[in-house]
């Protein structure tokens, strides 16, 4: 007999939903996807397509909110990373697209900032390509850029991680890399929101801009963006399933997610961003506000400063700090402890100064409280 009645699937399984207090990060499963993009997700599940005719016409929805000449939806933005890295480095040229992840006769160089060295650039690698790696992680020259772009250089890249500091202005960038004809490929997998940013580094000129769908914009977590030129959008769809021959054909998206995060970008861009932001500011307050007067510990508010274009800056937290020696606790003993209750919230360290970050953006209702009622139980509030 089928034990499957239709509810109660994790508790089935044995799994229990979780706070998420770590923001869309995908061991958490990223984000809630709002209602009408799961029910557009049903709907284009009844039926079949022509997944080419699909892939153009999300494509062309793609293309114009965000300014670039063409879109493509991919299977997340570490997925469309490796299809920047190979479209540069095939075009479009069936051959060159059958011969990946081999790139011998082809350019096939990766310039990439030390800054922006964050584990996903592997995806470049995973394409066939080399990365030429310059700069280091607090300062990079223009002439380590210029002398670094040679004959073998089939793209400069750029990534919107949590730590930009040492990196060249990516309009610098864009200038001495067009200036030798090599296309900018830019990686802002977590920079949306603000929903600004959507149109921010096309309209700088860069040639190709991947975001994630399955965090800010809360599409299915499976699922991501790619904007830029026609030719190598041409390309990285050559790359790319439906096509059995690309490297990026173990990266298929099916039509249901391309109904979720098409659907999940409409109502992105119509977001109000005051309320949202205000939303994520009072959260972040009852959780500062909670954790007052506690001998030993202090909490303070981040505010948000999308201006700092990092991966971290577009929303505000709550930092919760103590005296170690005080409570006998490190930041790892709570974040285990919080782990361990009912429900289990999960949340990450704040950064080098230490402490835990409380990161409003997936709470719901009510959560933040719960959060302020554990965190007074384990650090000796009540
Ligand atoms: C999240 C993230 C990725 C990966 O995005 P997915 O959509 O999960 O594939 C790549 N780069 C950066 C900087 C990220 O933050």
């Amino acid at each position: 007999m089928a034990s499957y009645k239709g509810e109660g699937f994790y508790e089935r399984l044995g799994v229990k939903p979780a706070i998420n207090a770590w923001s869309w990060v995908t061991v958490m499963g990223g984000s809630i996807m709002p209602p009408p993009v799961v029910r557009a997700m049903e709907e284009a599940s009844r039926s079949f397509v022509d997944m080419h005719h699909l892939n153009a016409r999300a494509g062309d929805v793609i293309a114009r909110l965000t300014g670039a000449e063409a879109g493509l939806v991919t299977a997340g933005s570490a997925a469309g990373m490796l299809l920047q890295a190979a479209a540069c480095m095939t075009g479009t040229d069936p051959a060159k697209v059958n011969r990946l992840p081999d790139t011998r006769g082809m350019k096939n160089q990766i310039v990439l900032h030390r800054a922006h060295r964050v584990g996903y650039v592997r995806t470049y690698r995973a394409a066939g390509a080399k990365l030429v790696e310059i700069g280091d992680t607090d300062r990079t020259e223009e002439w380590e850029l210029e002398t670094a772009i040679g004959r073998k250089t089939a793209a400069v890249a750029y990534v919107y991680g949590p730590k930009m500091g040492g990196a060249i202005p990516l309009e610098s960038v864009i200038e001495i890399a067009h200036a030798r004809g090599v296309p900018v490929i830019v990686d802002a997998a977590a920079m949306l929101p603000p929903v600004e940013n959507l149109t921010r580094y096309i309209a700088a000129g860069a040639d190709m801009v991947s975001f994630s769908g399955g965090k800010g914009v809360m599409g299915p977590q499976s699922t991501g963006i790619l904007c830029g030129t026609k030719e190598l959008i041409a390309a990285a769809y050559m790359n790319s399933a439906p096509n059995s021959e690309g490297v990026g054909r173990p990266a298929k998206v099916p039509k249901e997610e391309i109904a979720g995060i098409v659907t999940a970008l409409e109502l992105f861009v119509d977001t109000d961003q005051d309320a949202q932001r205000a939303d994520w500011h009072q959260k972040a307050q009852v959780v500062v506000s909670g954790l007052q007067g506690i001998t030993g510990v202090g909490a303070i508010l981040v505010e948000a400063r999308p201006e700092l274009q990092d991966s971290h800056s577009g929303h505000a937290r709550a930092i919760v700090s103590w005296d170690t020696a005080t409570t006998g606790l490190t930041d790892e003993d709570v974040i285990a402890r919080l782990k361990e209750g009912d429900p289990p919230i999960y949340l990450g360290t704040a950064g080098p100064e230490g402490g835990i970050a409380v990161v409003p953006v997936n709470l719901c209702k009510g959560e933040a409280e719960i959060i302020v009622d554990r965190l007074r139980g384990i650090l000796g509030g009540d």
